[in-house]
């Protein structure tokens, strides 16, 4: 029995890993084990154009966090303090409902462009790709002998001298990125300051770079294509976000198939689809389109750039690979208006309106009155009675201010306050206990209105109504009040 036992596990250490049968994730070996992707480029048309626009962004993701408007950044997404700055529009973090407005504005304008032209932004625009096929890659295929130099070096294996060169030159554009990235979060004034100074100075500042950079050296060099296959939850969506109308790159199979395999010979059965691979050989996502609609695609269009070529080499007309709705591919009419795009763009034309409507109604200061707890009212031995008010004052404008506070029409009464004007930084929010004395006198049933005035002596003024409350006529010298 015993030797029967070493016998089977002599033989499946012979076999090897179990291997699967089903289809796997491309960037996976039948036996688990990492399958590297080199895809081939295919410098056609469509990859001239997404060049241009690849460089552009880079330059645009390098210069916003420079970028200001009416005196504030661009965008600046500062967490610490919870305040983000959109285009100029500072979003504290009281402004909960503007924040949610412009957060559901962005999903639906992302389900409306994805309804209408598929996965453009993954193709085109998203950050990942953008780095990746244009930087990146090229920079990989440039040190490492083009694409069949890459395939060798995979094959040969172990640590060689330009593939760790290829190392050294990703960590400093991981560097690099690291910064602009986090540029966003901090603003460049601030990270101007981290850049300066020594890391001993700053241990925290630099443990979140060298972190960043980390993260984006790893995702570059070593988790690359999977973070849109199995990170991203975006692609994940698409067959909720995508109907049969929307653009999509696709195979045309009625014209393609039955594909056959070179071009001499060919039956006139045969379709257009010469079983070459090369959609498969450039794609970055490793899928062959030809198996239909996958989530893995980013509709980046090496694949049509690459038929087109062949389809020039075999005299067929191009597009066997092209952009297209599923309908149309399958030979259905097109229809252009349908509920979703009629629908998406009403409802975010409404969020959008709510949204520039509240911020035009919306002060550049906010003034809170409340009432301290615990004791809102003090009776002093001598008959006078102190309420304690907490302020808090927001300064939605890009310049620090001192809002002056002053009390109102009541006679005899006087505020003090720890501090008068009270400064408050551009974007910040102050809170401040004051008081309001009042001399012995018989306070109303419901208590005593008064008006606060706060200035800033510039732009801002505005009358707050309060009702000061007291001790009943029961009440002893010296007692607390309760509410
Ligand atoms: S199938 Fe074509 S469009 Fe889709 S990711 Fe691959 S190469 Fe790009
Ligand atoms: S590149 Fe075109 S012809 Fe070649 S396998 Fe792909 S679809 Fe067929």
């Amino acid at each position: 029995m015993k030797d029967r036992l070493l016998e089977a596990e002599g033989a499946n250490a012979r076999a090897g890993p179990p291997q699967a049968t089903e289809r796997v994730l491309p960037t996976m070996n039948p036996d688990g084990s990492r399958r590297w992707l080199r895809p081939k480029p295919s410098q056609g048309a469509f990859w001239a154009r997404r060049r241009i626009v690849a460089y552009a962004l880079m330059a645009v993701f390098f210069l916003v966090p420079y970028l200001r408007m009416a005196g504030r950044p661009l965008m600046l997404l500062d967490l610490p303090r919870r305040q983000f700055t959109l285009f100029g529009t500072t979003f504290l973090s009281t402004d909960s409902m503007l924040f949610m407005l412009l957060m559901v504005s962005c999903l639906l304008a992302i389900f409306l462009l994805t309804a209408m032209f598929g996965r453009v932004w993954c193709g085109w625009g998203c950050p990942q790709t953008v780095y990746m096929e244009f930087l990146f890659r090229p920079l990989e295929r440039w040190l490492e002998g083009g694409y069949n130099g890459s395939i060798r070096f995979d094959r040969r294996g172990g640590f060689q001298p330009r593939r760790l060169l290829k190392y050294a030159l990703y960590a400093v554009l991981a560097a690099f990125l690291a910064h602009t990235f986090l540029a966003y979060f901090v603003g460049v004034e601030e990270l101007a300051k981290w850049v300066r100074r020594s890391p001993v100075e700053h241990p925290v500042s630099f443990l979140v770079m060298l972190g960043t950079a980390a993260a984006i050296f790893f995702d570059f060099a070593i988790f690359r294509e999977q973070t849109c296959l199995v990170a991203c939850p975006y692609g994940r969506l698409q067959s909720a976000l995508l109907d049969r109308q929307s653009l999509i790159v696709a195979y045309d199979a009625r014209r393609g198939e039955p594909r056959q395999r070179g071009v001499v010979g060919r039956p006139e059965s045969a379709g257009d689809c010469v079983d070459c691979g090369a959609c498969v050989l450039t794609c970055p996502t490793g899928i062959d389109i030809r198996d239909g609609l996958q989530m893995e695609c980013i509709h980046c269009t090496q694949c049509m750039d690459a038929c087109d070529v062949i389809m020039d080499n075999v005299a067929k007309p191009r597009g066997l690979i092209r952009y297209g709705s599923r309908d149309r591919f399958e030979g259905r009419p097109g229809r252009l208006l349908r509920a979703r795009v009629v629908l998406y763009p009403l409802v975010l034309a409404g969020t959008l309106g709510l949204l520039v409507w509240n911020l035009s109604a919306r002060a550049d200061t906010d003034v809170t009155l409340l009432r301290a707890g615990g004791a809102p009212f003090v009776r002093e031995p001598d008959g006078t009675v102190v309420n304690q008010i907490m302020v808090k004052l927001t300064n939605r404008g890009s310049a620090d201010r001192s809002y002056r506070l002053e009390l109102l029409g009541t006679e005899g009464a006087h505020l003090i306050a720890p501090v008068n004007p009270v400064p408050v930084a551009a974007g910040a929010m102050r809170t401040l206990s004051v008081f309001v004395v009042l001399p012995p006198r018989r306070m109303p049933d419901d208590g005593m209105p008064v008006r606060f005035r706060v200035s800033d002596g510039l732009r801002y003024s505005g009358d707050f109504a309060y009702r000061l409350i007291g001790p009943d006529r029961e009440s002893h010298p010296g007692e607390e009040g309760k509410e």
